[in-house]
């Protein structure tokens, strides 16, 4: 096969974004971004680039904009933008890219460039307007390097954990994994040292009481696209009481945790669970090209979940593999056989499960359901019946009314292993779904996205109402966010830049849409 040389990539590449920041398409392009060759650099290291119809900026790691071109399209990094939350109200959805917040742009384009064969040569970022769903896209849509669609609810709560209630600060999601394992009892040297490599996250000292945990038991819970800003509103309001009550006990960041991008659910999920950045854990998006295969890799999908360990890239750790590295494994055998002991690490509802000695996905994937998750069928509890539901008219969403499916078993696994104290695992992560098909169906502050986060605190409470009842929530330490935010779509806001690229005349692929791969000229598709 014929490969590009790196004269033919960068000329190509140029058309590409010239072609794609044509004013005629700055309705649904929000901005272009890629990476070059730093030509200050004496080692030649790659500098992240973007551009929109406005202008071209180079983005340094130390924060410098070098505008090459125009205007600097990127005219603010703040994680902290757009609050408080009224002034995210007052104006969804920004129009121009200059009156957005990009936070940490540049190490976060440059983490999405660094994978050796699946990273893009290009990446597009719609607008937050853009409606596509002759393309996949829906009415709440995420995915861009905008604050708002990267920024997840953090909060931390119970045993170990100072009580502050809710601080003007923010995070990064990459910082979860080191935060869980330091809880669990993983030291800080196997963190920065473990696998050889140093994590991109750090562990959230600020937030924690200081002292070391005497057989700790922390619970993680991934509510999916939870909006922070309304996540905070609505717990606020009394609406939320399960919600309230771990931040009563514990601390929310008003900024949440900063995803990575691009702001789709599995690339998070991996850096959630990882500690590093796509760049490294190789779970480039949602749906994504393998040059060294040849392969689309379509890994955020019910029916390919379950196989999400076979897509992160060696020498990446999972916090259950931190965990459980504490504890060698008896005769090679796993800790939850039979005649083992109770699971050290658990994982509910999560894809991204490599290591953990109980696993939703390891169930599936040992019934040899080809079909994955989506093949569960009348195995999973019946929606219409669930006491967890604030509106049935929603199931007539059938996203919706799976995803209701899912987390009502989700929380019958997890009645299941905490059963006593002493049998709860040291780790468990507890991943519900509802969330994302709320927000997808009705966009941030809907009816139908407020609901789901109803039914998740509903879920919420009721497993805390039993572990009220086992007399041990004191013991237990939470950590709740999502894996990113969600803007609202403008259904007048239509179009492709397909046709625009297909112009050009230069053979590519667009995965996602938005990922676009240069291919040698006999290789279209
Ligand atoms: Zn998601």
């Amino acid at each position: 096969m014929s490969i590009l040389s790196a004269a033919q990539v960068s000329t190509r590449r140029e058309s590409v974004v010239r072609a794609l920041t044509s004013p005629d398409l700055a309705f649904i392009v929000d901005l272009v971004v890629w990476v070059e060759v730093d030509p200050d650099d004496p080692c030649g290291d790659p500098v992240a680039m973007a551009a929109s119809h406005r202008g071209r900026v180079r983005l340094h790691l130390d924060g410098r904009h070098e505008v090459c071109e125009g205007l600097d399209p990127i005219a603010s990094e703040d994680p902290m933008a757009f609050l408080p939350y009224d002034r995210e109200c007052a104006s969804p959805g920004p129009r121009n890219s200059w009156e957005n917040a990009y936070p940490y742009a540049a190490s976060r384009i440059l983490s999405l460039f660094a994978d050796p064969t699946r990273s893009p040569d290009v990446a597009v970022m719609h607008t937050p307007g853009h409606f596509f769903p002759e393309q996949g896209g829906h009415v709440g849509e995420h995915g861009s390097l905008d604050v708002i669609q990267s920024r997840a609810p953090l909060l931390l709560s119970g045993k170990g954990v100072a009580k502050r209630g809710f601080v003007s600060a923010h995070a990064r999601l990459v910082d979860v994994c080191p935060t869980l394992a330091a809880l669990a009892g993983v030291p800080d040297a196997d963190l920065r040292d473990g696998g050889g490599d140093s994590l991109d996250g750090r562990v959230l000292t600020a937030y924690l009481g200081g002292e070391q945990l005497v057989q700790p038991k922390v619970i993680g819970v991934l509510w999916d696209g939870a909006h922070c800003g309304d996540l905070w509103h609505l717990a606020e309001s009394g609406e939320l009481p399960g919600i309230a009550r771990l931040i009563g006990n514990g601390v929310a960041l008003r900024g949440g945790a900063v995803a990575h991008f691009p702001s789709v659910t599995l690339t998070n999920h991996a850096s959630i669970l990882t500690g590093v950045g796509p760049g490294r854990h190789g779970v480039l998006g949602n749906v994504f090209y393998d040059r060294g295969t040849g392969e689309q890799v379509v890994a955020n999908d019910s029916a390919t979940w379950h196989r999400s360990a076979e897509w992160l890239r060696p020498g990446v750790r999972t916090v259950f593999e931190m965990v459980n590295s504490l504890v060698p494994q008896k005769d090679g055998r796993p800790r939850d056989s039979p005649q083992g002991d109770p699971p050290r690490t658990a994982c509910v509802n999560e894809a991204v499960d490599r290591g953990a000695d109980y696993s939703t996905m390891a169930i599936i994937r040992d019934s040899g359901i080809s079909s994955g998750a989506g093949g569960l069928g009348d195995r999973l509890p019946d929606a219409a019946k669930s006491i967890h539901l604030h509106d049935r008219a929603h199931l007539d969403d059938s996203y919706y009314s799976w995803c209701t499916q899912v987390d009502d078993l989700g929380l019958e696994q997890m009645r299941q292993l905490w059963g006593s104290l002493e049998s709860a695992p040291a780790l468990t992560w507890w991943a519900g779904v509802v969330s994302d098909a709320g927000h997808h169906a009705g966009g941030p502050r809907s009816d139908i996205a407020r609901d789901s986060l109803r039914d998740s605190d509903s879920r919420l409470t009721s497993f805390l109402e039993h572990l009220d009842g086992l007399g041990i929530t004191d013991e237990v330490t939470f950590l709740l966010t999502a894996d990113h935010g969600f803007e609202g779509s403008d259904p007048t806001v239509t179009g492709s830049w397909r046709p625009a690229l297909e112009r050009l005349d230069i053979p590519f692929r667009d995965e996602g849409p938005g990922f676009i791969y240069l291919l040698p000229d006999h290789d279209q598709t």
